[in-house]
């Protein structure tokens, strides 16, 4: 069903391998992007977590950033946490330079140290029904401001945790790192086979 979906995990940095897996195990042939070029004919990116500093370098390294955003103002693109900061209108650290491409501000690091990731069980209003979905908060953002537009999708303690507008797909969480592949469907569905 997902077979004939081109997409891409940007591969510079972070927790990119497990995406990767995830898109296999339903069927996709997902592309490694690290060059401009390997963005020409995707339907769809993920952007995953990692350390959004360094991931911010990296794009300018690999001459990317331009095409990068270009392709998530139209484009599916999920970005999960660094990924979620990478996509986000304003963060709260002057080293980033964000892609601005949903209307969200977010707060670095907030829950804390790397000893201090957990792992939990959220509900999530994915197309009007409320379903669980296994993640982990690892040196997650939280998001402070979100505008008018955006859908809050899922809230951890109050924090919107997973949101959207149009074409973009954010969450603080990682769910690649688990055998649920609930969110990854939900973005190929709803996301890319859309927006293609
Ligand atoms: N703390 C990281 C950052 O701010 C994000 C962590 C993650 O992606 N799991 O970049």
């Amino acid at each position: 069903m997902f077979s004939r979906l081109n997409v891409g995990v940007l591969a510079l940095q972070g927790d990119f391998e497990r995406h990767l897996f995830r898109l296999s195990a339903l069927k996709v042939s997902p592309r490694e992007v690290r060059q401009k070029d390997d963005l020409s004919g995707l339907d769809g990116l993920i952007i995953p977590g990692g350390e959004s500093t360094t991931l911010n370098l990296l794009i300018d390294r690999f001459d990317i950033r331009g095409k990068l955003a270009e392709f998530s103002a139209h484009k599916a693109v999920w970005g999960t946490c660094a990924g979620l900061i990478m996509l986000a209108r304003q963060v709260n650290d002057p080293q980033i330079q964000t892609l601005g491409i949903i209307d969200i501000s977010v707060v670095r690091n907030a829950y804390g140290r790397q000893v201090h990731s957990f792992y939990s069980i959220i509900e999530a209003n994915l197309n009007g029904k409320m379903v669980p979905l296994e993640v982990s908060f690892i040196r997650a953002p939280i998001v402070k401001n979100y505008g008018n537009n955006i859908k809050v999708l899922a809230q951890y303690r109050g924090s919107p945790t997973l949101l959207s507008h149009q074409n973009c797909l954010v969450s603080s969480f990682h769910t690649e790192l688990h055998d649920d592949l609930t969110l990854t469907k939900y973005f190929l569905e709803n996301f890319v086979s859309v927006f293609k």
